[in-house]
């Protein structure tokens, strides 16, 4: 049979117009909405600007979070930690401790004694008593009951004057008889070893047992270990506080995501990690996972650290989010910001998160949407099958809030101009989602080969567009599939077209 000859279809590009301010392709660039905010000078907490206070904060308004107890273990520096805040705040041990009185000083905290021990002057807790002679400081004692013979007056330990089961005076020799008669107990006492000095109260020194120095009483410090509990009053007046986020929250739910706050998720490599917000929206043609992490620079910096990005970074890929969010508090250094580009990670800078969240959610969406929907062709009558298939998907995106193009043009990071069947792109203002989609078919009912996907797949990878839907007609073959299924490209047959409907 002859070779099925590809519909010609003459392409009338339409070149997609950039997206007003923001970066294309999407995704890349560092916002910095607002004006730009001087570097915080102090180097205190503000409770309620400081954004790892409002997170634990909201932790505890929405009950994730109830008491917290310290756990005393060795392991700590200093003898116990706050690990359930240390892991929800990403702080160290001593700074979530800085947290924790900051809020209590707000009487957010109700702050309440839970233990006691003494530190030396090393920093370190791990110490045990050693008695010491006062006269040489020998720790070489003996402790016993003092005795005294009253016949021939000598004194000893009761430990001197035993001899297998009897009690002999080592002077006289004489048997002691009855306690009050011919001898008395005088009280617990110690005798140095070295220097034979009797006496009641020796003195106390301390060792750790890690440097194995010793400290006297008066060089120890007393450490008092709290435990926190929320004050159930503060709640209303927190709930009205925390409107930002909550703020944010509607945002995206208005967008259609289904949003979690500090979702617990487990990661490919088993590990559990936080994130303030997920947000999923299953778009059909296009899934988003988008997680949202709120970075906070640590106390008296000026700005996120890259290995806070890292972090979050790190866990998104094990957790499968596709996009990428961070609220930076108030910014990103230089390293982290070259970071963010490179791994595609969307980033908003502000001094605290209600100014962000009022940016994002007040600014007006690009006009770019009334322009689409009339240059994108509105008559799709008269068209072949793979014309009609077009017609639905652009139908179904529009439902959708996409702005959507046909015949597309874009030019490519090489600087080579494509042309996608179908373009679209949906601005949430967080992030921008783009779809590039390809049609294929042939009259004959033969299945579209691998080549076609290959260069629409090429061409796409050009563009930077992650989302990539491929439209066979009536199917594509087993290669094509394959290839497809590599690359991430999902494939739409005729079968599949009833789920667009
Ligand atoms: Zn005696
Ligand atoms: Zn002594």
């Amino acid at each position: 049979p002859p070779q099925p000859v590809p519909q010609y279809r003459e392409p009338q590009p339409i070149a997609v117009p950039p997206l007003e301010g923001r970066p294309f392709p999407q995704q890349t660039g560092i916002q910095v909405p607002g004006q730009s905010v001087p570097v915080p000078e102090e180097t205190g907490i503000n409770v309620l600007e400081d954004a790892r206070i409002i997170k634990l904060v909201d932790a505890l308004v929405n009950g994730k979070l109830s008491d917290i107890t310290p756990v005393i273990d060795f392991n700590y520096k200093a003898g116990f930690a706050y690990p359930a805040v240390d892991s929800l705040l990403d702080t160290s041990e001593q700074e979530t401790v800085k947290i924790l009185d900051a809020l209590a000083n707000s009487e957010i905290l109700i702050k309440q004694p839970y233990d006691r021990f003494f530190v030396d002057p090393d920093g370190l807790f791990q110490l045990v008593p050693v008695e010491h002679c006062p006269r040489d400081d020998s720790a070489n004692l003996v402790k016993g009951q003092l005795v005294e013979h009253f016949s021939c007056g000598f004194v000893g330990l009761d430990k001197d004057f035993k001899q297998d089961a009897r009690y002999v005076c080592p002077k006289c020799r004489k048997d002691l008889r009855l306690i009050g008669t011919d001898y008395r107990n005088i009280g617990m006492h110690y005798r140095c070893g070295d220097c034979g000095e009797v006496f009641t109260t020796p003195v106390i020194k301390w060792r750790n047992l890690k440097t194995r120095r010793e400290w006297n009483a008066d060089e120890l410090r007393e450490m008092e270990v709290y435990s926190y509990r929320f004050s159930p009053d503060k709640k209303g007046w927190l709930e009205f506080q925390l409107k930002p986020k909550t703020q944010l929250v509607d945002f995206l739910r208005l967008q259609g995501y289904q949003v979690q706050e500090l979702a617990q998720l487990t990661g490919k490599s088993g590990a559990v990690h936080t994130f303030d917000i997920l947000a999923i929206r299953d778009d059909i043609l296009t899934k988003i996972n988008l997680g949202i992490g709120i970075l906070v620079a640590n106390t008296g910096e000026p700005e996120v650290k890259l290995e806070a990005l890292f972090k979050f970074d790190t866990r998104a890929y094990d957790i499968g989010i596709n996009y990428k969010v961070v609220i930076a508090i108030p910014k990103l250094g230089p390293e982290a910001i070259n970071f963010a580009n490179r791994q595609m990670i969307r980033a908003f800078e502000a001094r605290t998160l209600a100014s962000v969240v009022s940016d994002i959610t007040s600014s007006p969406h690009s006009k770019i949407s009334l322009q689409s929907s009339l240059e994108a062709g509105s008559s799709h009558e008269g068209r072949s099958p793979a014309g009609n298939t077009s017609a639905t998907i652009v139908r179904f995106l529009r439902n959708r809030g996409y702005e959507v193009y046909e015949k597309a043009l874009i030019v490519g990071k090489s600087g080579i101009e494509h042309v996608f069947d179908i373009f679209a792109r949906r601005d949430d203002k967080l992030i921008v989602p783009t779809i590039a989609i390809g049609v294929a078919g042939y009259d004959t009912g033969q299945p579209v080969g691998m080549e076609q996907v290959a260069m629409f797949d090429a061409a796409a990878f050009d563009c930077g567009i992650r989302n990539k839907v491929f439209i066979g007609l009536p199917q594509i073959n087993v290669q094509a599939r394959q290839f497809a299924k590599q690359q991430k490209i999902d494939i739409i047959e005729q079968q599949d077209l009833g789920r667009l409907m």
